[in-house]
């Protein structure tokens, strides 16, 4: 390869703030409301248009139960729920019929929610504004480069949060991270406009889905709230494409919308027709890249039956959902011992019992947890990487990297970020049953 060698330059610093956030993701967005709420200044920094991340530009429009898997008591609460209430007083959030029910919101309206919650919080937002470079000295983080349209600047802060989902910070920092031997596919979501419901949808892709020049692959989709005849699809997979390369993403981000098409043209040849593709998201969904090394990497048997941590951040009961490439499937592995992995679109179904595998008895777990160590790496004083960038097996990650997990993660981010600057502690030497305490006094049902 060619190098040219950039010349040295100054860089306008154009905030200076106690926390910033790279990544406006729900996870970003929310760690940057709680280190707010215990008085940090806090810039974000979103390289897209719109905060919300996957549920935004990614139009992944569905948020999981926060009730443990009996439905008895609520064990995610904090800015999840009050976004979901939020989103309900603008009529943007449905609650789906499924068990354990799920919720269903408008991504647009997520959007400006959002918007709305970082004015009310004067959190210094930075829209259309790329994260390029991060300074340190010694063992903490200076500053970080960004670029927009005013050009290249500096924010400089006390602590920094990386909620990019690719640890973009992460690498740049050189922390020790890690790539699965077969990250989980991205998925192009899009709008179809047309009648889907009067007919076997899964069957017909299966059947005609080679002549239209589509892989036999799993998806799944919602209407959204208000009702009509417009489902979000997450039915494409762009196989062996690794997000956090730029050609790679180029060419998924092509292929997904190629997929679209094709899936409609299939649908007005052979469906009850007429069919449109009303909108494809304006990011290509990303599942997984890279995983950074943190003092806790989670397991999915200590996951799955239900570990407690006297310093538990997150409590989650969605199920291990790993989607696979070679072959083409899906795996769920349920809390109560559930196995079940689908070949294709429903081609061929394995189901087993994982519990009596490991040859546990007694009643299963209703919920799991994970403790602040996940978030702690050990490299500098004043960072954490939240969100699905996070360390854990492949079967864990399948259950964490949720929404209503991750944005747990966030939160517990901004409190630790809070606690550290106020006591000037650098993040390993936090105690995380102070963190635990402080997001349950700010609303978190831990
Ligand atoms: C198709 C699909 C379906 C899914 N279905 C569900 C589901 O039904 N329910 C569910 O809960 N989860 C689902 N997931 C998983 C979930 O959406 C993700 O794991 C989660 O959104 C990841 O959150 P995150 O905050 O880590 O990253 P993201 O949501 O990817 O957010 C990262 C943010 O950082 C920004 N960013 C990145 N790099 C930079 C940079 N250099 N500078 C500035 N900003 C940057 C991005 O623009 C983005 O806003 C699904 C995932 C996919 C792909």
């Amino acid at each position: 390869m060619d190098y040219i060698v950039e010349p040295a330059r100054s860089l306008p610093v154009v905030a200076k703030v106690d926390l910033c956030v790279i990544g406006g993701s729900c996870t970003g967005v929310f760690a940057a409301v709680r280190a707010a709420r215990m008085g940090l200044s806090v810039a974000l920094v979103e390289k897209t248009n719109a905060l919300g991340g996957m549920a935004g530009n990614g139009l992944v429009c569905v948020w999981h139960s926060l009730y443990d898997t009996e439905l008895k008591e609520q064990v995610i609460a904090g800015l999840t729920y009050e976004m979901t209430e939020r989103l309900a007083k603008v009529n943007a959030i449905k609650t789906t019929g499924a068990n354990p029910p799920s919720f269903v919101f408008n991504p647009e309206e997520l959007k400006i929610e959002l918007d709305a919650f970082v004015k009310e919080h004067k959190i210094q937002l930075f829209l259309h504004t790329l994260y390029t470079a991060a300074f340190t000295d010694g063992r903490k983080v200076t500053a970080v480069a960004i670029e927009n349209k005013d050009g290249r600047g500096a924010i400089e802060a006390g602590f920094f949060i990386d909620a990019s989902g690719d640890g973009d910070m992460a690498r740049h920092l050189r922390l020790p991270h890690y790539i699965p031997e077969h990250p989980q596919p991205p998925t192009a979501c899009w709008y179809l406009q047309g009648d889907i419901q009067s007919m076997d949808y899964i069957s017909l892709l299966r059947t005609c889905g080679p002549e239209f020049g589509l892989e036999d692959d799993w998806g799944w989709g919602t209407t959204l709230p208000g009702g009509s005849d417009v489902h979000m699809r997450a039915d494409t997979h762009v196989f062996d494409a690794f997000c956090a390369d730029a050609s790679d993403l180029t060419r998924a981000e092509m292929t997904g919308r190629e997929q679209m098409r094709r899936i409609v043209r299939l649908l007005n040849a052979r469906g009850n027709g007429p069919y449109r593709l009303l909108s494809a998201c304006s990011h290509i969904g990303i599942r997984e890249t890279y995983h950074f090394v943190t003092r806790f990497r989670a397991d999915w048997k200590d996951l799955l039956l239900g570990r407690r941590y006297e310093d538990a951040v997150l409590n989650g009961s969605y199920r291990v959902d790993v989607h696979l490439t070679n072959p083409r499937g899906i795996t769920l592995m349920y809390l109560d011992g559930r196995k079940v992995t689908q070949y294709g679109r429903n081609e061929r179904t394995e189901v087993s019992d994982w519990r009596e595998e490991l040859g546990v008895s007694g009643p299963p777990a209703t919920y799991y947890q994970v403790p602040f160590d996940l978030l702690v790496q050990e490299r500098y004083d004043n960072f954490i990487a939240a969100g699905r960038m996070l360390n854990a097996d492949e079967e864990s990650f399948g259950a964490l990297r949720v929404m209503v997990n991750l944005n747990q993660l966030g939160e517990a981010a901004g409190v630790a970020a809070a606690l550290c600057v106020d006591g000037d502690v650098p993040v390993q030497k936090l105690d995380g049953v102070s963190v635990r305490r402080a997001l349950k006094a700010g609303g978190s049902a831990l």
